[in-house]
């Protein structure tokens, strides 16, 4: 059966190739641009972002694995061919780098790690006492879905008080849910540090702008590991700079990489990533895309798989 692979380039391939071995041997893994595969012999692809029309012209092509846990760059192609399944990149380790990622940020915005990384530079002894212990601040996940329900648990672990909100009303334990547009201010009333875990789609696109910012307590900080596109970039730095919020981590941004102009790369209460939140490794992927085509190939449903009407 032949997979193509289109993620993180043509070098790539052999660890690919590597790793599929190992998971399943059936899979006889090539390279996108392969020039010796017919298009009539492809069944599967992975794929983080295809030319336009390119997935339409593999006739035989059964289901369309997207790299990453986002589906964006692939649905932007006009021609997608939309009767076939996508699946989302998934698998436990994901969730564990962004539990791990989220944690991390969470802690540094509590600690002050932005000022203190900047005083190294200058070389510069100044001790600073936190203002609040873990306990003290709530954090409020935007989006409880796989990768929102792990930070949420590791949260907890650390002692953050932790909501979420998600179209649907969840039940997670120890975790506070909130659901729909007519009880997100309350969630944002209660939420001291904002994560973003939103996918993009039409309605979460510019979610996070003034008006919500607003809505959060002042002196409450971001992290951005969603998508660019969720945030207004323009109305962080205003709510930053006016004193609303006390700092920011962002991962995504609306044009990658981040271009040198950005007043972000500089701003004293600023931390920039460049997407590295969660990137689950070449082993993790290939398991967990074999196990999705052997459920297939049996007749078993797909696990992440795209729901066009949902938009994610
Ligand atoms: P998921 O399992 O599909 O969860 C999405 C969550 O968002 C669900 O809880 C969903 O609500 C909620 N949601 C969607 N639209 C909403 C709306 N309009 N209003 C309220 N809630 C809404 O997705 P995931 O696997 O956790 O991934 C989330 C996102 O993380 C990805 O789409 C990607 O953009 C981002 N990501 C970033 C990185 C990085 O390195 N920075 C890595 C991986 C993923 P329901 O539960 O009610 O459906």
């Amino acid at each position: 059966m032949i997979l193509l692979v289109k993620s993180g380039g043509e070098e790539t391939v052999p660890r690919w190739r590597a790793e599929f071995l190992a998971a399943d041997p059936r899979l006889d893994v090539r390279w996108w641009d392969d020039p010796s595969v017919r298009p009539g012999e492809v069944r599967y692809v992975v794929v983080w972002d295809p030319e336009p029309g390119r997935l339409a012209a593999l006739p035989n092509l059964r289901v369309v694995f997207s790299s990453a846990a986002g589906v964006d760059n692939i649905l932007r192609d006009p021609d997608w061919p939309a009767h076939l399944p996508l699946v989302r990149m998934g698998g436990e380790e994901q969730a564990q780098r962004m539990a791990e990622f989220v944690t991390w940020a969470c802690l540094g915005l509590l600690r002050g790690a932005r000022l203190m990384a900047a005083n190294q530079e200058a070389s510069r002894w100044k001790q600073f006492a936190a203002r609040h212990t873990a306990g003290e601040r709530r954090v409020g996940i935007l989006g409880l879905g796989n990768l929102g329900r792990a930070a949420a648990a590791m949260l907890r672990g650390v002692s953050f008080p932790v909501a979420g909100w998600s179209r649907s009303r969840k039940v997670v334990e120890g975790v506070e849910s909130f659901a729909g547009a007519g009880e997100l201010d309350a969630f944002l009333a209660r939420t001291d540090i904002l994560v973003c875990l939103l996918p993009a789609t039409p309605e979460t696109a510019g979610l996070i702008d003034a008006a919500l910012l607003a809505k959060l307590p002042r002196g409450a900080q971001l992290v951005n590991v969603g998508r660019g596109g969720h945030l207004v970039e323009a109305d962080l730095l205003a709510a930053l700079d006016g004193g609303h919020l006390a700092g920011a981590l962002l991962d995504v941004f609306p044009e990658e990489p981040l271009p040198d102009s950005s007043p972000f790369w500089w701003h004293p209460k600023v931390t920039v990533t460049p997407h590295v939140a969660s990137l689950p490794s070449l082993g993790s992927r290939a398991r967990f895309v074999a196990a999705a085509i052997a459920a297939h190939e049996r007749g078993a449903p797909l696990p992440n798989l795209y729901d066009p009407a949902r938009g994610y």
